[in-house]
C-alpha cells in the first residue's frame, strides 16, 4: 500500500484518507490519497502562478530536457509502474505496460519539441519590415483527468502544457491516484522546478469544481464523461478562459458484406473488449449488411470467448454494466455471449443482438465490455445508423471497397475514422478529439496540434534599416 500525497509548490503535503482497492482483488489496498478541499486548490494555484514567469523564461530546450529525463526515469521503472497501474485500475499487465510506454513516448515527443522553432516569419507589405509571430504560454493550466488511462492522459495533457511554458495544477481521478503520482515523481526527480507542476487529489465535485471556478486558471483541459464536461463548460462560459473537453462516446462499427467475417470479428472484438471496454474509443454498436450478419455474429461470439480482460474498475461500474444487460434482456434482446459476472468485478465480454435502435442500451454510453449488433439493409442505412448518435468520437468500417471506405471517411460524423482497424488504439503524433457531445471540438489533443490549446499567438512587426 502506498500513501499518495498532494504536490503543492514542490512539497508533498496532505492527509491520506481515501482508500483505493485493487479491483481484481478487493482485499488489497493499493493506495491511500488525500481528500482535498478548496483551500488546497487555492494553495496549488498560488504556487503555479508564482512559478510561471520563471518557467516560461527558461529556454524551451531546457524545459524539454526535463521531460526527456522524466521519460528515462519512467522507462527505468516501467515494470513497477505498470504493475501498480494494473493493480490500481484493473487493466491487464500487458495493457498497463502499453499505457506506461505511451506516457514515456509522449514525454519524449513533447520534450523533443523544445528544439522546434515556434511561430513563423512572414513578409510584410511595408518596406524594411519583417513580421514574426511568437507562441506565448497562457499561464496556469488546470488538467482534470479520468481513471481509465490514469498515466497516459495526464501525460498527454501535461507535456504540451509544460513544454510551451505553462504551469499546471493536475486533478487526477479519485480512483487512480498512484499512477498519477508515478508521473509527477518522475518529473520532479528529473528537475522540474517547485510549483511548475502541482497535483491535488480529491473529489471532482470539490477539487475539480474549485479549479473550474478560479479565475487564475487560464486554460482548463478535461477528459471524462459528457455530463461532467458540459457542467464545466457552463461554468467556464462565464469568463474568457480557454476550455478543451474530451468526453464520452457511443462508437459504432459498420461491417459490409465484402468483409471477411472472421477478420471483422477480430477487429470488432479488439474494439469492444480490449481495456475491458473501458476506453472512450471502444466500439459499442455494430451494424452488419445482410450477408455478413450471421457469420459475423458467430465469429464475434467465438472471439469473445477467447479474449482476456481485466476486471471492471469498480462495483459502481459493474452495476451500470449489469443494469444495461438487464435492460436489454427485458427489452427482448438475445445475449449471444457473456452477460454475467462469474466472479468479483470480472464481467464476461458481452454481445447482444435484437435490440431496438431506440433502446437506452444503444443510445447511452455504458463504458463497459458490452456491444450491440444489428442488421442493416445497405451501406447507406448503416452509415445513417452510425451517425444517429449524440456522440461523435470514433467510428470504423470493415470493407475491401476503397470507394465506400473513402465515402465513409468523408461522411462519418466523428473525430477519428478507422478502416479495417479497431476503433481503439491511437498514434501519439496525430490529432485526437471528437465532435458533437464527445468534445468541445475546439482544440485537438496529441501530436503537435496539442500545442495550440496551450499557447496564443502574438504578432511582431520588426522595422529595420
Ligand atoms: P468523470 O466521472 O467525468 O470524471 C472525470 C474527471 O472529472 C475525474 O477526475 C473526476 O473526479 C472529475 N469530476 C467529476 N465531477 C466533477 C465536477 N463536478 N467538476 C469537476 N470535475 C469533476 O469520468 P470518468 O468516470 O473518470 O471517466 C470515464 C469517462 O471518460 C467516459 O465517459 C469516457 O468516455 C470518458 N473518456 C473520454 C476520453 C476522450 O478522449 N474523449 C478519454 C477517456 C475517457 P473524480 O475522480 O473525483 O470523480
Amino acid at each position: 500500500m502506498t500513501n499518495v500525497l498532494n504536490l503543492i509548490g514542490g512539497e508533498r503535503v496532505g492527509d491520506p484518507q481515501v482508500t483505493r482497492r485493487n479491483p481484481a482483488d478487493p482485499g488489497e489496498v493499493v493506495a491511500v490519497a488525500p481528500s482535498s478541499d478548496a483551500s488546497d486548490v487555492d494553495a496549488a494555484l498560488t504556487a503555479a502562478v508564482e512559478a510561471q514567469a520563471a518557467w516560461a523564461a527558461m529556454p524551451a530546450p531546457a524545459r524539454g530536457a526535463i521531460l526527456l529525463d522524466a521519460a528515462d526515469l519512467l522507462r527505468s521503472r516501467q515494470a513497477e509502474v505498470a504493475a501498480d497501474l494494473s493493480r490500481e485500475e484493473g487493466k491487464t499487465v500487458a495493457e498497463a505496460t502499453g499505457e506506461v510506454r505511451r506516457a514515456i513516448d509522449v514525454l519524449r515527443f513533447f520534450g523533443s519539441l523544445g528544439w522546434r522553432a515556434s511561430g513563423e516569419v512572414l513578409p510584410s507589405a511595408m518596406p524594411g519590415t519583417t513580421i514574426f509571430t511568437r507562441q506565448e504560454p497562457l499561464g496556469v493550466a488546470a488538467l482534470i483527468t479520468p481513471w481509465n488511462f490514469p498515466i497516459a492522459i495526464p501525460a498527454w495533457k501535461l507535456a504540451p502544457a509544460l513544454i510551451t511554458g505553462n504551469t499546471v495544477v493536475l486533478k487526477p481521478a479519485e480512483l487512480t491516484p498512484l499512477s498519477a503520482a508515478h508521473l509527477s515523481n518522475a518529473l520532479m526527480e528529473a528537475g522540474l522546478p517547485a510549483g511548475v507542476l502541482n497535483v491535488v487529489h480529491g473529489k471532482g465535485s470539490v477539487v475539480g469544481d474549485a479549479l473550474a471556478r478560479d479565475r487564475r486558471v487560464a486554460a482548463l483541459s478535461f477528459t471524462g464523461s459528457t455530463g461532467v464536461g458540459l457542467g464545466l463548460h457552463r461554468i467556464l462560459s462565464e469568463r474568457r478562459a480557454r476550455i478543451q473537453l474530451e468526453m464520452g462516446g457511443k462508437n459504432a462499427y459498420l461491417v459490409l458484406d465484402d468483409a471477411d467475417p472472421a477478420a471483422a470479428a477480430k477487429v470488432v472484438a479488439a474494439s469492444a473488449f480490449s481495456l475491458t471496454g473501458q476506453a472512450c474509443t471502444a466500439t459499442s454498436r455494430v451494424y452488419c449488411t445482410p450477408a455478413v450478419l450471421e457469420p459475423f455474429l458467430d465469429a464475434l461470439a467465438k472471439e469473445a470467448e477467447t479474449i482476456t480482460m481485466g476486471p471492471v474498475v469498480s462495483e459502481q461500474q459493474l452495476a451500470v454494466d449489469l443494469a444495461a444487460i438487464d435492460t436489454a434482456k427485458t427489452e427482448g434482446a438475445t445475449v449471444v455471449s457473456g452477460g454475467e459476472a462469474p466472479s468479483g468485478l470480472f464481467l464476461r465480454p458481452t454481445v447482444l443482438t435484437g435490440l431496438s435502435h431506440d433502446s437506452s442500451v444503444v443510445r447511452d454510453e455504458i463504458f463497459g465490455p458490452v456491444v450491440a449488433v444489428f442488421g442493416v439493409d445497405s451501406y447507406e442505412e448503416g452509415l445513417s445508423r452510425v451517425n444517429d448518435s449524440r456522440y461523435g468520437l470514433t467510428a470504423g468500417i470493415c470493407t475491401r471497397d476503397l470507394n465506400l471506405a473513402h465515402h465513409f471517411a468523408a461522411h462519418a460524423q466523428v473525430g477519428v475514422v478507422k478502416i479495417n482497424r479497431p476503433t481503439t488504439g491511437l498514434d501519439l503524433n496525430v490529432p485526437f478529439g471528437g465532435v458533437k457531445d464527445s468534445s468541445s471540438n475546439t482544440f485537438r489533443e496529441q501530436g503537435t496540434a496539442a500545442l495550440d490549446f496551450y499557447t496564443w499567438s502574438k504578432t511582431v512587426y520588426l522595422g529595420h534599416g
